[in-house]
């Protein structure tokens, strides 16, 4: 019969997805400390995590108050266009609300970018080692990804300049980058921006800004007046401390923003989090102590790594990605990582990004990172020869 072809093929709905989508490989987050106590049978307690550049201060005071008072308000859905929290951004980074994007962290910031402006026929250029949702985003809109090889682990800027071709829309810069902490300076950034095409979207992604030390500091948001086609993504997930409750947002011109929020869900971020943030941003004393914890303790685990005779990418974020060495040519990463886990140590194997060589840890407090460094000294001395 004719139809029988047709049917068949409603048998299957897999068969029907697109095939980028089926090419995509999904993102591996950190392992979860429920997730290796069950495995290991341990103690959740006793367990260190140190695989998700999560703040170890948990979430800021003023933060927590704010969530206790908005509970009662949790039968309501929450303000759709974030009133209150863009008021708050807009007052501290002098953007106006219309030209502020929130979203469910600032991943999914970056996937209304690639929602917009991606889709098949149509590339993003991004850095060798760059942030895994990069590709993923794009890949999900069944765009072309082209990527660049790195320059000493970083974004090499002329070459991802060269990269942009006719089909080019977005290009994805991460500073400092995550897994490899490298930081591009305020002056090769400007310069990219005057010579990339007004036409291609460049979105640099700040999720770990607040930790950049005093000396590395540098200021972006007067950038927005003369590009406008640069998007800043920044997050709540980090320094401030709310990572589990998802928040982050672009700055950008306000047609872009216009164009962001027509892909935006209608209630991506939830009351707690709008509140929580607001609260955040305004509690000095929290960012401050998070990021002098992160300095002392970037120079315990770096100070550590160099006793144990191991080389590290110096990094500018909340995490540092160490290289073990290898034994006669062999990979020890994955092994050390094992060795670790069966401590109750987390830390997240980087192979994914192109460095199966590297294990990046993220800075915790510091007796979490005491203990890393003793599972890590022992790890090493039982790893294969
Ligand atoms: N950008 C970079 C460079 C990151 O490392 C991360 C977190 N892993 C994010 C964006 C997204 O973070 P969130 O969605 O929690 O804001």
């Amino acid at each position: 019969m004719s139809s029988q072809p047709a049917a068949r093929n409603l048998l299957d709905p897999c068969e029907h997805a697109p095939h980028y989508i089926g090419a995509i490989a999904p993102y591996q987050p950190g392992k979860p400390i429920s997730e290796l106590a069950r495995e290991m049978g341990l103690d959740e307690a006793g367990i260190v995590k140190l695989a998700s550049n999560e703040n170890p201060l948990g979430l800021s005071p003023r933060a927590r108050d704010a969530i206790d008072a908005a509970l009662t308000e949790l039968g309501r859905y929450p303000d759709g266009n974030g009133f209150e929290l863009k008021a708050a951004l807009s007052a501290r980074y002098g953007v106006p609300s219309e030209g502020i994007v929130l979203g469910n962290g600032s991943n999914d910031v970056l996937e209304m970018i690639a929602g917009v402006f991606l889709a098949p026929g149509r590339a993003a250029v991004y850095a060798q080692h760059a942030f895994a949702v990069y590709p993923l985003a794009t890949q999900a809109r069944g765009a072309r990804g082209i990527v660049v090889p790195a320059k000493d682990y970083g974004h090499d800027l002329d070459a991802m300049r060269r990269a942009i071709d006719a089909d080019t829309r977005v290009v994805f810069i991460a500073n400092p980058n995550n897994p490899t902490g490298t930081l591009l300076a305020a002056a090769e950034l400007e310069a990219f921006l005057r010579e990339v095409p007004p036409g291609v979207v460049v979105v640099i992604d700040e999720a770990y800004n607040e930790y950049l030390p005093a000396a590395a500091r540098y200021d972006s948001l007067p950038w927005l007046a003369r590009h406008r086609n640069l998007i800043l993504t920044r997050t709540f997930s980090k320094a401030y401390g709310l990572a589990g409750l998802r928040v982050g947002f672009a700055l950008c011109d306000e047609r872009v923003a216009d164009l962001l929020n027509r892909v935006r869900q209608p209630f991506n971020v939830n009351n707690l989090a709008l509140v929580a943030a607001t609260a955040a941003l305004g509690d000095h004393a929290f960012v401050r102590r998070s990021h002098e914890l992160n300095l002392a303790g970037m120079k315990q685990l770096t100070d550590g790594c160099r006793r144990l005779g191991l080389e590290w990418i110096p990094s500018y974020g909340n995490f540092v990605s160490v290289a073990i060495p290898r034994a006669n040519g062999a990979s020890r990463a994955a092994a050390v990582y094992g060795d670790l886990l069966r401590q109750g140590v987390i830390v997240r194997p980087v192979g994914g990004y192109g460095l199966p060589d590297h294990l990046r840890v993220t800075v915790g407090l510091p007796e979490e990172n005491a203990r890393f460094l003793t599972a890590l000294g022992a790890a090493l001395a039982r790893a294969p020869v």
